[in-house]
């Protein structure tokens, strides 16, 4: 007899439900493109020589690590949300890539571009 197990595999995706993952990623690819041209052309050098003071250049050199490290991060994601989009294509989207199991359509709402289900991912930030 098969148990109710509390954490039951989840249901493979709608078509419906992919296409509405499927627009919210291309929204978001485009969001993260035109943001990534936009930084691109708005990143000066911080000018050590300039003087405006210690406290004011590790500022502003601080400032310049984060927009360095959320460019990372968008260049990443970018990646990640390409594909996303090739595995609509390819009829693969919304299953684990490290176990095959389906994700759940919830953590796809949050997160589109995401390619594991939530237990690989935990355990991937476990180790
Ligand atoms: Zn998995």
């Amino acid at each position: 007899m098969l148990a109710c197990t509390v954490d039951r595999e989840p249901d493979p995706l709608t078509d419906e439900q992919i296409a509405r993952l499927g627009a919210a990623l291309r929204a978001h690819h485009e969001r993260l493109e035109s943001s990534l041209a936009r930084g691109a052309a708005g990143t000066k050098p911080v000018d050590l020589d300039e003087p405006i003071g210690r406290l004011s250049r590790i500022d502003a050199l601080a400032q310049r690590e984060m927009n360095d490290a959320g460019r990372r991060t968008q260049q990443a994601e970018l990646t990640q949300v390409k594909l996303a989009l090739e595995a609509i294509e390819a009829g693969e989207y919304g299953v684990c890539r490290a176990c095959d199991e389906s994700i759940r359509f919830q953590r796809l709402q949050a997160r589109p571009f995401s390619t594991v289900c939530i237990r690989c991912q935990s355990e991937r930030e476990r180790t």
